[in-house]
């Protein structure tokens, strides 16, 4: 959010290097420069880990209608091999390989050749070329704003497919499920690799990379902060959003159209996913250019984290509830199935209205109404790289007054519905829920770090009018 500041009149800008004893801690926002014990076993432990879990996950799924446990059931009582779980596990095919090379590449081309024409027509809709936030180095990037684009042409090509054309299945993607994983694990680790090796020899902005010198953190984390081939092909932007979020949507239908081969009807569970994942989606892409100002693309440095993280983790886990679904379809009662409905709803609208209001409060640079009044702030500078001394706002206001992150609150609430529609009879949907409350709280401690190095005392001005996290009160 701190791209906006650039464009304030130059009295705010003071070029200086004025200093109020603070400035080695702020010019040193961004990410950590030094690895300490914990995050470097936390690293070890996904890198070793999270791919296992990835793949115990679907394999439960396709080998034990999706039960977590009977697998360690199996091993325990010598009732099945480690072997005999590998040896069923389908392996990657010449299909497969043929249907992500191809979805990739079609990503690739609606992302770098085809301009945004969505914002001409679209009102209220800000696409076309924007800018991002301001980078540590002070550098602002450039970014060709079309996944709203990207995600239209997708669906209307998969619609056209699977009531006009039938050119293939529309279950392709879940009857690949499995080999599939094997090439997005090959795209992942593979563009992680090549973002390290650019981060040595070749960086986009040399200013902008961080070597802690530990191999394993530059790796999992990223050296580059904007890795980008050419112009306009910005690995972060990319990867992120497509082929993973637009693949979210298609995922999702694919397992609809399973239940449908499978059972002759979609349970109203599975539409209850499909309708409240494709809103947050479609929420996504809509808001992609404020999309550039959230800490993925303005404090995070592409390393496996993302470039993995985007390619697998996200795909494959995020769509755990539709692949339960398909094993186990759940028909709600009419009052279950509106109280998750209500649920992920009023979730969806604190999630958005809080970022909503963040984006209005900085895009206007507090001159504009929360909840029909003028919004309360604190104010706070900071400094880039080079020493130049920025000013900047946090609000006090609107949500942003009741915690430090109710956005993230929104999502929980969020999640937790697309978790209920499953029934309680298995555990493995109820994963989402888990690890995004694992990973909203580590995102708010971290960034809550990251804003006080950066703001010194001024953050610790703002934590004590605004005291709690994400439930006021409690947390
Ligand atoms: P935020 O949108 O909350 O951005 C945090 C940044 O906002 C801070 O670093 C600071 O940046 C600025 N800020 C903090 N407090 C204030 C304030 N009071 N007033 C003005 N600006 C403030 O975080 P994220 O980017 O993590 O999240 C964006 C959304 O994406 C969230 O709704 C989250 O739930 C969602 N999300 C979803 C994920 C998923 O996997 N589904 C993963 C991660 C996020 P600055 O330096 O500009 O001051």
């Amino acid at each position: 959010m701190a791209a906006h500041l650039e464009k304030k009149p130059t009295e705010e800008r003071n070029r200086k290097s004025t200093q109020n004893g603070t400035r080695t801690s702020q010019v040193q926002w961004g990410r950590a420069w030094e690895v300490d014990w914990f995050s470097l076993a936390s690293i070890l432990f996904l890198l070793m880990f999270a791919p296992l879990i990835v793949y115990y996950f679907i394999m439960s799924c396709d080998q034990y209608q999706c039960s977590l446990i009977d697998p360690v059931i199996d091993l325990l009582t010598g009732n099945k091999y480690l072997s005999d779980i590998w040896n069923k596990t389908p392996t990657l095919t010449y299909r497969a390989a043929g249907i992500y090379t191809l979805w990739v590449a079609f990503q690739v081309v609606l992302y770098v050749c085809i301009p945004d024409f969505c914002h001409k027509f679209l009102p209220g809709y800000v696409g076309g070329v924007q800018e991002g936030a301001v980078t540590p180095a002070g550098v602002v990037n450039k970014y060709e704003i079309n996944g709203l684009q990207a995600w239209i042409v997708t669906h209307v090509l998969w619609f056209a497919n699977a009531y006009y054309f039938h050119c293939f299945s529309p279950t392709i993607i879940f009857d690949n499920w499995i080999p599939l994983l094997w090439c997005a694990n090959i795209l992942g680790y593979a563009v992680s690799t090549f973002a390290m090796i650019k981060g040595y020899f070749f960086p986009t902005n040399a200013k902008d990379c961080k070597f802690t010198g530990n191999f394993f953190y530059d790796y999992m984390m990223g050296i580059e902060f904007n890795p980008r081939i050419g112009k306009w092909f910005d690995f972060k932007l990319f990867f992120n959003g497509r082929p993973g979020i637009v693949a979210w949507t298609l995922i999702n239908l694919s397992y609809a159209a399973k239940q449908q081969e499978l059972y002759g009807q979609v349970t109203n569970s599975m539409i209850l996913v499909n309708v409240l994942q494709g809103i947050y989606v479609l929420d996504f892409f809509w808001n992609e250019a404020w999309y550039l100002k959230t800490i993925d693309i303005c404090h995070d440095h592409f390393g496996w984290y993302l470039g993995w993280g985007d390619c697998v983790w996200l795909p494959y886990l995020y769509t755990l509830q539709g692949l339960y679904l398909v094993y186990h379809p759940v028909q709600l009662g009419t009052a279950n199935a509106i109280g998750i409905l209500m649920l992920g709803l009023i979730g969806y609208y604190i999630f958005r209205m809080t970022n909503h209001q963040k984006d209005l409060f900085r895009r206007t640079n507090g001159n504009c109404k929360i909840w029909g009044k003028k919004p309360e702030y604190i104010e706070c500078s900071y400094m880039s790289v080079d020493g130049t001394k920025y000013h900047s706002k946090l609000m006090t206001s609107g949500f942003w007054g009741w915690a430090r992150h109710f956005n993230y609150t929104g999502d929980l609430m969020g999640s937790l519905a697309y978790c209920l529609t499953c029934g309680f009879d298995h555990i493995l949907p109820y994963f989402y829920i888990v690890y995004m409350t694992i990973l909203l709280t580590h995102r708010c401690i971290r960034d809550e770090h990251r804003c006080f190095s950066k703001y010194g005392k001024d953050w610790k001005r703002y934590t004590s009018a605004v005291p709690y996290r994400l439930i006021p009160g409690i947390f």
